[in-house]
């Protein structure tokens, strides 16, 4: 009777039947076992001949789901078959993958848990060592990825990112039309261009049919986008060209404070967009203006550097950023005058905006969930496992888990 419960629960079939059930709550586990009746014979796992027997057997114990609070283990000896046709081999069973400690409805529920929760977590949860659990999500996020189509891939955003600890960093490669990350891979280098290339391939997408990529000015991604992806245009992300000014004014109120007083204290007012301030802010930001201060001078620079985004045809931008860079240049401050000749070197790319429209801020979500890995990155243990999270978290995979 409550055999026949199990088996149905565990949905096994023939030739598999359980043998015994061992239930001990002091240990908090119950145990069920499982065999295969004697002269029971098998298909060969290579060639599919019927009628194989068994040559010998490896006892194997997989993690079920729980039973109510009791953890709950299956037990079985997997056979090893002697086929005539090709030799010996294991067979494969049906309640788990192979060399996994778990059940399949096990590693269902561990991928389920992990989308929503870190490793760690879920590790505390269903009591067991994260390696165990990274493996599972690993192989589930590899087969996932396997059966990925990027055939219509037309516009990415490249962008690089920090691994929590240490100056290890990953290089994201996201689609514009779905904001799905499709590849990820260590390092900021040039080769990750070239990385992302043949995975691209791997997954039927055409590189020749990626027309548009934003990025930052980062030489090692140009060269790279220009050797691996010569019929894309390249769209400098607005976010970087206005964080480079954003660090042109910095450096230009560092430099200041030591003369001038009331620019102790004022980082942020400077840096931040002036709809975002406080009152507080907004009116100590007032009473600098009135003075003849190079950082209120570089603070307009960019103001309106800011304007430039929002103008709506690319002949109308370029005329207003060859006077911008006409009034940076003869600003006579020297770290504007850098940002401006940066802007320079970067022209066609920053003016490529007002036909592409894109800029890695439409990717906020994907930023900020990446921050959010980032900060429960404490159980990541390697790169790897920071990669696989942000495919099982941002690569909007299909996982066919079983059920
Ligand atoms: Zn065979």
């Amino acid at each position: 009777m409550y055999e026949d419960l199990f088996r149905k629960a565990l949905n096994i079939d023939d030739p598999w039947q359980l043998t015994n059930i061992d239930f001990n709550p002091d240990g908090k586990r119950i145990d069920l076992y499982l065999d295969f009746a004697h002269g029971c014979k098998f298909e060969c796992p290579v060639c599919n001949k019927p009628g194989c027997s068994a040559y010998d057997t490896k006892e194997r114990v997989w993690r079920h789901l729980n039973f109510f609070q009791y953890k709950a283990y299956l037990h079985c000896r997997v056979p090893r078959i002697e086929c005539t046709e090709c030799g010996i081999h294991r067979i494969e069973i049906p309640w788990a993958r192979k060399r996994s400690g778990f059940t399949l409805l096990m590693d269902a529920l561990i991928v389920t848990m992990s989308q929503c929760m870190t490793i760690s977590d879920v590790a505390k949860q269903i009591c067991e060592h994260d390696t165990r659990i990274w493996k599972v999500v690993d192989h589930y996020v590899k087969e996932a990825r396997s059966r990925e189509d990027y055939s219509d891939v037309t516009v990415i955003g490249i962008d690089e990112t920090s691994c929590a600890k240490g100056h290890k960093y990953v290089t994201l490669e996201v689609d514009f039309d779905t904001s799905k990350v499709i590849h990820v891979c260590e390092g900021k280098d040039s080769n990750t261009v070239s990385i992302f290339k043949k995975d691209c391939k791997k997954h039927d997408g055409n590189p020749g049919n990626i027309h548009s990529i934003c990025c930052d000015m980062s030489p090692a991604f140009i060269s790279g986008i220009h050797a691996k992806f010569p019929n894309a245009a390249i769209t400098f992300d607005k976010f970087h060209v206005m964080k480079i000014v954003n660090d042109g004014i910095d450096k230009v109120r560092r430099e200041e404070v030591a003369k001038n007083q009331n620019l102790k204290k004022t980082r942020y007012i400077w840096l931040k967009n002036p709809d975002n301030l406080t009152e507080m802010q907004k009116e100590i930001l007032g009473s600098l203006k009135d003075m003849n201060l190079r950082t209120v001078r570089a603070y307009n620079l960019k103001l309106s550097l800011q304007v430039f985004w929002s103008i709506e045809d690319r002949l109308l931008a370029e005329d207003y950023l060859k006077k911008w860079y006409f009034w940076a240049t003869h600003s006579r401050i020297k770290p504007m005058i850098e940002v401006a000749k940066t802007i320079k070197a970067h022209w066609n790319g920053i003016l490529n905006y007002f036909d592409s429209r894109i800029n890695n801020g439409i990717l906020e979500g994907t930023n900020s969930v990446i921050q959010l890995l980032k900060r429960s990155a404490r159980g990541y243990r390697n790169v790897q496992n920071f990669i696989t999270m942000i495919y099982l978290r941002l690569g909007q995979l299909n996982f066919q888990l079983p059920t």
